[in-house]
Parts: C-alpha cells; sequence; structure tokens
C-alpha cells in the first residue's frame, strides 16, 4: 500500500469499504426478497387450500343437487335452441330407454301418441299435456315449460313434466262412471215415466167413472163401495205421483222456479184446498199470514205449494181433536213457514227419521195411516234446494209444529192492500183452538181492538156489557148455542156475524131468522174477514163462493175432443156434457183435424198419444190450416197424464195453449174452459147451427 502511496491507498479504501457496503445492501435486499417470497409463497398455499375447499364444496352440492333431482320422480329436461339436450337428469334418460351418453348433446325425442292443446300461464310457462310411448307402454306427461338462461349464458327451453298416468286414468274412470249413473238415471226415469204413464191413463178411467157413479143414483151400500173405489185410486195416484217426483228429486232433476207470488194468497188456497177433509174429521183449519210478510215475493210457488200440502195434509192426516194453524211470519229478514197441528204428536226417536225415504213413525201392520213414507223425504229436498232446512218440535199427544224458514226477495210491483179496520172494535166467541186465535192474530195485525171468549155465557156476558163493532159467532158451539149468542146480540143491538163451514151453509136462513146480520165462511180468508169488518152494518155478508153449485157453467161452449182411449173418451165427454159443453169426438190426430176442418168449435182438448199422427203433429196440422186460410187461432188444451215441464213445453211448441192433466179434473176443466164461453156467446148463428148439430151427434 505504502508503495503506491497516500492517494492510492485512500482509494482502494475507499473501493473496498464501498464494494463491502454494496454487497451488504444486495444481500439484505436478497434477504428481504427472500422473505417476501417466502411471505407469498405461504398465502398462495394457503389460496391454494383455500380454492380446493371451495371445490370440494362445490362438487359435493352439485352432487347433492343431482341427486336430488334424479331423486324425484319429474322429469327434467334442458335442450338449446337447436332441440340438442343439454341437460337431462335420470327420470328422463329412463323414459327414453335410451344410455345417458346416447342422449346427451343429442336431439333424442319421445314418441307422442297424443297431444292436448298447450296453454300459457301468466308467469311465462307453458303446460301441455302429452301421451308418450315408452318401453313399459304409453304414459301421461304434464308439462311445464319455460324459456332460461343457461350456464354460459346461451338460451335453452327447460322442460319440467310429471307422471300423471294415474291420475289421467282415474279422471277418465270417474267421467265414465258418471256417464254410467247419468245414462241409468234417465233410464230409470224414462222407465218411470212410461210406467207411471201407463198406469195413469187406466186409473183415470177408475176415478172418472167412480165420480160418475157417485153423481148417479145409488143405494147407500152402494155410495160407500163407488167412495171406496175412489178413495183408493186417489191413494194409488198419489203413490205414483210422489215415485215420480222422488225419482226425479233423486236424479237432480229438481229445477226450482223464482217467479213473483202472492204468499198469503197461496197458503189461504191450500187451507181451503183441505179444508173440506179437516172438516170431514170434525177438525178446524186455518191459513194466518202476518202483516209484515211482503205481499209479493219471489219463488218458486208451485213447489212451496206441494211442500205446504204435504205438510198440511200430514197435520189433518195425524189429528183427530183441534186442528191445523198454517203461518207465515218474518224472522230477521226471513219468511217463517209453519204448520202446527195438535195432533197425536211423535216421539222423539222418530223426530229426524221421518224425513228419511219410506220411513214412518208407526210401521208395521198395526200402521192406522196411509201413506207412502215419502212426502216429508220429498219436501226436505224441495226446502233444501230453496236453501232451508224442515225442522219438528213435537211431543206424543202434544201435536206437532213443522218449520221452514227461507230468505225470498220482496217482488217489486203492485200490492193488493187488504181493507184497513183499523180501530174498530171485535168480540170473537168461538170454542176452536184454531179459529179463535187464527182470527185474533189476523184482526190485532190490522190493528182492531179484539176480544177472544171460549164460551157462550161469557159471549152473552161481553155483549151485554160492551158494545163492539161486530161480534163473530162459531157456529162450532152447536147450532142452539150458536143462535142463542146471536139472538142475545140482537137484544144487545150488536151486529153479529156467524163462522160456518160449507156444510152448515144451509143453516144460513135460520141464523139470520135469529138475527145474523152476515156470515163468514170457514177457513176465513183475511181479505173477506177484514172487508167485513170494515164494511160495518150494510156490508155484503157473502165472502165466498166455494162450493156453491154453478149450473152447467160451459153452456154454449163447442168443444172438439180428440181421444183414443174409449174409457177416457167416455168420460171426457160425459164431464164436458154435464157442464153443459157440447162434444164432438175424434178418436185419432187424423180425424181431429179433419172435424176441425170443419169448423165451429170454440176449443180443441187434444190428447198427446194417438195412433196415426199424434196429438203434437194434429195440433201443428190445424194451426198451419188456421194460418193458410187466415181463420182465428183456436185454443188447444193437451191431454196428458205425465204433465213434465218437458211435455208442456213440447205441447207449446207445437201451438198449444195450456194442457189438462189425466185423470181429468172436473174443476180443472172449468177453470180453463170457462173464460172462453163469453168468447163462445159472441159466435156467429152459423157457428152455432153446426155447434147443435155437433152435439147432437155426440150427446
Ligand atoms: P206419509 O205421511 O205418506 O207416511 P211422510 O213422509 O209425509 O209420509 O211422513 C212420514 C211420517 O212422519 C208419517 O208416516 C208419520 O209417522 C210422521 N208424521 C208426519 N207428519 C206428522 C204429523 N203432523 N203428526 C204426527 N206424525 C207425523
Amino acid at each position: 500500500m505504502w508503495l503506491l502511496g497516500e492517494p492510492w491507498g485512500s482509494l482502494l479504501l475507499f473501493l473496498s469499504l464501498a464494494t463491502t457496503v454494496s454487497l451488504a445492501i444486495a444481500a439484505s435486499l436478497l434477504v428481504r426478497d427472500t422473505l417476501r417470497l417466502q411471505a407469498r409463497t405461504k398465502s398462495l398455499e394457503a389460496e391454494i387450500e383455500k380454492q380446493g375447499d371451495t371445490i370440494w364444496e362445490l362438487r359435493e352440492s352439485e352432487e347433492r343437487s343431482r341427486s336430488l333431482i334424479d331423486g324425484q320422480g319429474d322429469l327434467i329436461v334442458r335442450r338449446d335452441l337447436t332441440g340438442r339436450i343439454v341437460f337431462a337428469n335420470d327420470a328422463y334418460i329412463a323414459l327414453t330407454g335410451k344410455s345417458r351418453e346416447d342422449v346427451i348433446g343429442k336431439n333424442v325425442q319421445l314418441t307422442i301418441v297424443e297431444r292436448q292443446p298447450p296453454q300459457s300461464q301468466l308467469d311465462g310457462v307453458i303446460c301441455r299435456d302429452e301421451a308418450v310411448r315408452t318401453n313399459t307402454g304409453i304414459v301421461w306427461i304434464e308439462w311445464r315449460e319455460v324459456i332460461v338462461k343457461g350456464f354460459t349464458g346461451r338460451t335453452e327451453t327447460q322442460s319440467v313434466g310429471r307422471n300423471i298416468t294415474a291420475r289421467r286414468a282415474a279422471e277418465a274412470e270417474a267421467a265414465r262412471a258418471k256417464a254410467e249413473a247419468e245414462a241409468t238415471n234417465q233410464a230409470k226415469s224414462r222407465f218411470l215415466a212410461t210406467v207411471s204413464h201407463e198406469i195413469r191413463t187406466p186409473l183415470g178411467g177408475v176415478l172418472g167413472m167412480a165420480d160418475l157413479l157417485l153423481e148417479s143414483k145409488l143405494a147407500p151400500a152402494q155410495t160407500t163401495y163407488a167412495k171406496a173405489i175412489k178413495t183408493s185410486g186417489e191413494a194409488l195416484l198419489s203413490l205414483i205421483d210422489e215415485i215420480l217426483d222422488f225419482s226425479k228429486i233423486e236424479s237432480g232433476r229438481l229445477d226450482i222456479d223464482e217467479k213473483p207470488f202472492a204468499p198469503r194468497a197461496m197458503i189461504e188456497d191450500i187451507v181451503e184446498l183441505l179444508s173440506p177433509r179437516a172438516h170431514a174429521k170434525g177438525i178446524d183449519i186455518a191459513a194466518v199470514t202476518s202483516a209484515e210478510v211482503p205481499e209479493q215475493l219471489i219463488g218458486d210457488a208451485g213447489r212451496l205449494k206441494q211442500v205446504m200440502l204435504n205438510l198440511a195434509g200430514n197435520a189433518i192426516k195425524f189429528t183427530d181433536k183441534g186442528g191445523v194453524i198454517v203461518r207465515l211470519t218474518m224472522h230477521k229478514g226471513k219468511v217463517v213457514f209453519s204448520v202446527k197441528d195438535t195432533g197425536i204428536g211423535i216421539a222423539g226417536h222418530h223426530v229426524t227419521r221421518i224425513f228419511d225415504e219410506f220411513e214412518q213413525a208407526e210401521s208395521g201392520p198395526s200402521r192406522r195411516y196411509g201413506g207412502t213414507g215419502l212426502g216429508l223425504a220429498i219436501s226436505q229436498r224441495i226446502v233444501g234446494r230453496m236453501g232451508g232446512h224442515i225442522t219438528v218440535d213435537s211431543r206424543p199427544g202434544e201435536g206437532s209444529t213443522f218449520v221452514f224458514t227461507l230468505l225470498l226477495p220482496e217482488a217489486e210491483g203492485e200490492a193488493s192492500a187488504l181493507p184497513n179496520p183499523r180501530g174498530r172494535s171485535v168480540l170473537i166467541a168461538s170454542p176452536s183452538v184454531i179459529t179463535g186465535p187464527a182470527l185474533q192474530w189476523m184482526l190485532a195485525d190490522a190493528h182492531v181492538a179484539v176480544r177472544h171468549v171460549t164460551e157462550p155465557e161469557t159471549a152473552r156476558e161481553w155483549m151485554s156489557r160492551e158494545r163492539f163493532d161486530t161480534v163473530l159467532v162459531d157456529r162450532a158451539f152447536g147450532l142452539d148455542a150458536t143462535m142463542a149468542i146471536v139472538s142475545s146480540g140482537l137484544a144487545a143491538s150488536q151486529r153479529v156475524l156467524t163462522l160456518v163451514t160449507p156444510a152448515e151453509r144451509h143453516e144460513l136462513p135460520r141464523l139470520t131468522s135469529a138475527g145474523a146480520a152476515g156470515y163468514l165462511v170457514k177457513p176465513v180468508r183475511a181479505a173477506s174477514l177484514l172487508a167485513q169488518i170494515v164494511g160495518g152494518p150494510n156490508s155484503v155478508p157473502a165472502n165466498d163462493d166455494i162450493n156453491r153449485p154453478i149450473e152447467r157453467p160451459l153452456k154454449g161452449l163447442a168443444t172438439l175432443l180428440a181421444e183414443d182411449n174409449d174409457i177416457n173418451a167416455l168420460l171426457a165427454r160425459t164431464v164436458l156434457l154435464k157442464l153443459g159443453a157440447s162434444v164432438a169426438w175424434a178418436k185419432d190426430g187424423l180425424e181431429a183435424v179433419r172435424l176441425y176442418r170443419d169448423g165451429g168449435f170454440d176449443a180443441v182438448l187434444m190428447d198427446l198419444h194417438m195412433p196415426g199422427i199424434d196429438g203434437l203433429a194434429a195440433t201443428i196440422a190445424i194451426r198451419t190450416f188456421e194460418a193458410e186460410n187466415k181463420l182465428p187461432r183456436k185454443p188447444i188444451f193437451a191431454l196428458t197424464a205425465n204433465a213434465s215441464e218437458e211435455d208442456r213445453q213440447n205441447c207449446l211448441a207445437a201451438g198449444m195453449d195450456d194442457y189438462l192433466t189425466k185423470p181429468l179434473d172436473r174443476d180443472a176443466m172449468v177453470a180453463l174452459l170457462t173464460p172462453l164461453v163469453r168468447t163462445g156467446a159472441r159466435r156467429s148463428s152459423r157457428a152455432q147451427a153446426a155447434k147443435t148439430s155437433i152435439t147432437a151427434s155426440s150427446a
């Protein structure tokens, strides 16, 4: 060093120092980088391990999803837009009958044997049912298809299908069973309709002839026999009607009408119709409609009448003392129909059973009362169809009350107001547990001051003590007692009206001579009662024309009768002739048309089933003849044994005006034909002459 001298030595020293420092720096940098590298390696290793975990988890999750997809019975398949399968679960693969390799990535399609039109749903899903052929047979599949974005972002169709083969088979079986049941029901109804028609026709003859026999001069024993024939015939007829009705209800063919009707008139008509039966048993019957019941309601009056007739008819049948009250009231906006009797009542354990078909409280050979046990079953079903339910409150020996409640809308239109006797005073003297309370309800409802007494003495006491605007005395006290009350009323200058049954009308002259100012016939209608109370001393007393014999109401009416059955024809002709009409008889449809063309008839009564051309065809021929010759259209009435709505529609469609059901009912005939008599009176003398000759030929 020394040899180089001082500056060189310093330089060398400096260089070696600098080298050492540089080496130190390089070494430290190397160490730092190594450490960094080691740290990075560690973190990468951790990352790799984490990724490995994630991959393992993903694989496990995919395994799980796949096993879930494959585990469920549904078929899952995804196709790209060219139709190639990009995914299919095991169920789908199995259905194709191929291996997975032969399915995935290929355009494999199932063999469709039947397909129902597809239906799209709101969420974009399209549903369609298909039947496909598989190795195991035909399989029905319900597909739900939707467009989705695939894993790679491509559009794919995803279809999920459910095997509905069992469901389809069950549905087909149910439809087949239903169709079979309907066909059986229809066959049953047709059979019943035919049988009932066949039974009704000769039965009509039996009943009609019994009627004619009863109108002729008979020995008392003969009258008894003829009455027995009639009663048995009527029982048979109602049995046929009930069985027919029941089968109709059972087969679900019970249609409920919705038309306006007057409820008060309906129950008053029912009670009036049944009153001869009640009076013949020595019991009373009355109808009361409370003032809050609307004058007009909307419902099926015909069916309601049928139910009420059944309930009230039963009430009469099972009552020997007292009587029956039929009432209409309101409760919470609903109409309450009730029939209360004072009869034998029903034991608790029979109460539910009697509503079953063919069930009677008293069964076996000891049964005292007739009937089929169908009436209540039918009534319950009818009321059920109207949204109600019949209940009964009864105890043996204490009478029964049958009740049902219906929501019936009030009909709009003119309400016929009852006379208003508000503020009058009335004394009712009646021993009857029916008539007395019924009149009391009616009068109290009309704001009349009423006093009701049940003893003749009490009646006389009240009449001597107080002045009543009207005193009503029930003939049910007996003729003598009634006359005594009436004459004491005369003495006390009270206005006395008597209450009589139609059978007691012959006593009216005696009651009038005892001082009665008038009378009311039981069962009393509200309008007649209130008119009498309002009318005061000068009112017209008679309010009834029931049972009043009408002399030849069809006098002068020229009828053409088309009927192939000799007995029915004889019956109809005899009734018509007795009513005063003239009758020309045609034995079949062709003869009816021929006779009609000769002219001069006011009405035609046309049987439906006749040899050759039937009643409908004959009607069409007559209507065509009238139209072609510009002749007035004369009424044609069908004579039919099975008066179903369908029959009625057929009759109207053929050009008929109405129909009469067989067996022919005299009153129905009078009601239908009497309005024509007035028209008949205005006929020309030429027609009159023609008619006379027919009368002569047919009488
Ligand atoms: P039917 O009167 O033709 O036998 P229903 O079905 O009308 O058939 O009545 C069934 C049964 O219910 C009757 O047989 C009778 O035992 C009982 N029943 C019905 N109404 C009354 C009533 N008002 N009082 C006592 N029993 C009654």
